[in-house]
């Protein structure tokens, strides 16, 4: 059976630097921010602290002096080495790094996958480590998306069932038009009776995609979605992640290593050592690429 995309899933070639979106005004974060008044035209830049990350005027989701140590003594691995991050709402965020600098690390504390060491996450205005085992799970299942490289689909279910299983588990009433919207946008109408077995890796990361966005969280975190895909899968997944923050408002914070993936954020995060090193903002392939060469081949 020959596969239906459909067409608006794929996102036209990622825009020039500094080119605009094009999109409508996110209220708090397209507003000229407190104080600027008189000063002209705000940029991006004017988001920004002299701390790198800091005071985006609406975070959804913040890492504070975070570090993780797997281990002890010895053998001690400080995966996260006290990392200050924020994540603006609205807005989609690439992170890159070598392998091994502790971006699934930050991915998993930061989603409350994983416990840090020390430090402080808060996730849309909810300090993390105050929660119990009950409130965690409340707000994994409420607040937060997670794409896997790996997809995650449970094999004995539906394209469909795996879509709504965390509204099913939560006893929550799915919501019918918006569950149609996100379907249609990822072209998943004929492989909806489907188990993962019998779909593609692109077909199983859309779906993976889908049952992250189904519960409106406030933030998707996604550790390299298309690191098991093709170009084409790939352009379709990074394309419907686009779309979910221009048309919908998502957050979404995206671990990469590839630049042509990081050109379809708004801004680039690097990391490095356990540490956050550098950010640039309306990435292109090239200028990713080329920030990557100056920062020792990451
Ligand atoms: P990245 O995603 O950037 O490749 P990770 O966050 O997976 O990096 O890993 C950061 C560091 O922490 C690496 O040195 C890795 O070997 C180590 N690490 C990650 N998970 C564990 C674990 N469960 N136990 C011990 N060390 C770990
Ligand atoms: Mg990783």
């Amino acid at each position: 059976m020959s596969e239906t995309v459909h067409p608006s899933s794929l996102q036209p070639p990622p825009r020039p630097a500094g080119q605009s979106t094009g999109r409508p005004p996110r209220p708090g974060l397209d507003d000229p921010p407190v104080g600027t008044a008189g000063r002209g035209v705000v940029r991006d830049d004017d988001l920004m602290s002299p701390v790198p990350g800091r005071h985006l005027r609406d975070a959804v989701a913040t890492a504070r002096d975070l570090t993780k140590v797997y281990g002890s003594g010895e053998a001690a691995v400080h995966a996260l080495a006290g990392v200050d991050i924020e994540f603006a709402r609205g807005e989609f965020t690439a992170i890159m790094g070598p392998s091994g600098s502790g971006k699934s690390t930050l991915m998993h504390c930061m989603a409350a996958l994983d416990t840090p060491t020390s430090g402080q996450v808060v996730v849309d205005g909810v300090d993390v480590s105050t929660l119990n085992d009950k409130a965690l799970t409340r707000l994994r299942r409420d607040r937060i998306g997670f794409v896997f490289q790996s997809f995650n689909l449970v094999p004995t279910l539906s394209a469909a069932e795996n879509i709504t299983l965390p509204q099913d588990i939560a006893g929550r009433k799915v919501d019918k038009e918006w569950y149609e919207t996100v379907v249609a946008i990822l072209g998943l109408g004929p492989r909806l009776s489907h188990r993962p077995n019998e779909l593609s890796g692109g077909q199983q990361q859309r779906v993976a995609s889908a049952r992250a966005l189904l519960g409106r969280p406030a933030i998707v975190f996604a550790d390299e979605p298309t690191g098991n895909l093709d170009s084409k899968s790939s352009s379709e997944v990074l394309g419907f992640l686009r779309r979910s923050v221009d048309e919908f408002g998502q957050s979404v914070v995206m671990v990469t290593h590839e630049p042509s993936a990081a050109a379809y954020a708004d801004r680039v995060v690097f990391m490095a050592d356990g540490a956050f090193v550098g950010e640039m903002r309306h990435p292109t392939a090239e200028s990713v690429l080329d920030r990557m060469k100056t920062m020792g081949d990451l």
